[in-house]
């Protein structure tokens, strides 16, 4: 009863009665089953009897140990969320809300067309005694955990949802404390999203929080600026004479999964001035990595990464200490996984670095996939020297037959017997050979721009 946003007059307004049309006025969207399970006592007399009122009290206060409540905003600002205004209760957190985020929003969302409005996603929270739980609610089927990102931190949570070409933010800061990790569950079919926060005090909330900058609002992708968040260094090891492997962690109340070919932005203030460059995460390893992941594995992101003495951030992250931390941003990229999907020949080209995409690509290919019969991977270097994970391709070649690697060096020492050369049409036309002429096939390439160039031409 104490955790009611309506408190005891509404819940009294269904006691000893059917509350059915009631609670579908104010929470139809809820997962009622899930939530009210623990507070079931029995199921209600189907004989219709005249219950004394003490007693009606008496049993609303031992069963509903769940809150229901839902942000009221401003009248303007509901423009962008479902409308009850006239079922629910008023919270103090509208007061909460500054103008220039209410106004901000507002103009963004009011240009909206009507498809985009339909998906605007809206949201509610409820409390126990232990749990804060927010819920998202996207109204997108094909939901899934990449496509949300959330970090808890200094007693503010944000999150993030991409829901088409849309990113949606919930941005509070917490009325009380909880601890520092984050539990996000997302159920995939009905879109819904529900971000679970365990409190520091058993202390019932009245408020979720204080507002903050550009809350609920649903705005282009790219109208996003791009969030980073400190992650600390948790290992450093040599691929190559110049290319290091770096292990970061994300804090605990991050929860981030970087989809496969996309990359995310590394930043550094070196000197005063803050440099940003993009790398694209893989796995740790390409041999080791079929299985699901752990949690810590969750936790954890990898970068490839190739050091130039007179580069301007690469010398810095060089001497990035274990233990320290460095800014990484939220993931950005066009690649989606269903190009691989419906794929029975997958063709990657590499240059240098430009193989660190393909780590999780082949790793996804090769393990998702029921259709792949071959995956091909031509990786051009100067040097056998700069070979990036050299053995592991060989073991993995060596594991799945479906997996060939060819290596080309434009600049090899004597004793040289693989191919020579840089890119070229020749290479090519002889390494996209389709093994049936009806195959769907996919040609991924990464490298230096003029390597691409070449090898799109
Ligand atoms: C989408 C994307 C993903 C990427 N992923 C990765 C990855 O996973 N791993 C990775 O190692 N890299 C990756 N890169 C490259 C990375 O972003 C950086 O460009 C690279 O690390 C170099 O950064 P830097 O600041 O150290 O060097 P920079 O300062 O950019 O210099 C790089 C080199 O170019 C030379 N140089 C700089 N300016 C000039 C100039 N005007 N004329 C001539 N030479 C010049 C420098 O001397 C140095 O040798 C990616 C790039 C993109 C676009």
């Amino acid at each position: 009863m104490e955790y009611h946003p309506g408190g005891e007059d509404e819940l009294m307004k269904a006691a000893g009665s059917d509350g059915t049309d009631l609670f579908d006025q104010v929470h139809r969207w809820v997962n009622y089953e899930s939530m009210l399970k623990e507070c079931m006592v029995g199921r209600m007399a189907l004989k219709p009897f005249t219950a004394p009122l003490k007693g009606k009290h008496h049993i609303l206060k031992e069963t509903l140990m769940c809150c229901f409540a839902r942000q009221l905003l401003d009248c303007d600002f509901l423009l962008t969320i479902e409308k009850h205004k006239d079922v629910i209760p008023k919270t103090n957190m509208a007061s909460s809300l500054t103008s220039s985020v209410s106004y901000g929003t507002l103009t963004k969302n009011k240009s909206l067309d009507n498809s985009s409005k339909e998906v605007v996603p809206s949201y509610d929270w409820f409390q126990t005694d232990g749990l804060i739980t927010v819920v998202i609610y996207t109204k997108q089927k094909d939901m899934n955990s990449e496509l949300v990102i959330a970090d808890l931190q200094d007693g503010k949570l944000r999150g993030e949802i991409i829901v088409k070409d849309y990113s949606y933010l919930f941005h509070v800061e917490l009325s009380y404390a909880v601890h520092e990790d984050i539990i996000v569950q997302v159920s995939e079919k009905v879109g819904k999203v529900e971000f679970v926060l365990k409190k520091k005090e058993t202390v019932s909330w009245k408020t979720l929080g204080q507002l903050l900058e550009n809350h609920n609002s649903f705005v282009k992708c790219k109208d996003r600026g791009l969030y980073y968040r400190k992650c600390k260094l948790l290992s450093k090891a040599n691929v190559t004479h110049d290319t290091r492997l770096f292990c970061l962690m994300l804090p605990p109340g991050t929860h981030l999964q970087i989809p496969v070919g996309h990359h995310v932005y590394l930043r550094q203030t070196v000197t005063g001035a803050e440099i940003v460059k993009p790398y694209t995460p893989v796995s740790s390893s390409l041999v080791s990595t079929f299985k699901n992941p752990s949690f810590s594995d969750k936790m954890h992101v990898f970068f490839m990464i190739k050091i130039y003495s007179s580069g301007l951030l690469t010398p810095v992250l060089d001497t990035l200490q274990i233990g320290e931390y460095i800014s990484l941003s939220n993931p950005d990229g066009n690649f989606t996984v269903s190009q691989v999907e419906e794929v029975e020949e997958l063709f990657l080209l590499a240059g240098g670095t430009g193989f660190t995409p393909m780590v999780k690509l082949l790793n996804y290919a090769l393990t998702s996939s029921n259709i792949l019969r071959v995956a091909k991977l031509m990786f051009f270097n100067k040097t056998e020297d700069d070979i990036l994970w050299r053995s592991q391709l060989e073991q993995l070649a060596h594991n799945d037959a479906r997996f060939h690697i060819q290596f080309v060096l434009s600049e090899p020492k004597e004793g040289w017997t693989g191919k020579k050369g840089k890119i070229s049409s020749s290479f090519l036309s002889e390494f996209v050979k389709r093994s049936k002429v009806d195959s769907k096939i996919l040609i991924c390439i990464c490298g230096p721009l003029a390597f691409m160039e070449q090898g799109i031409q």
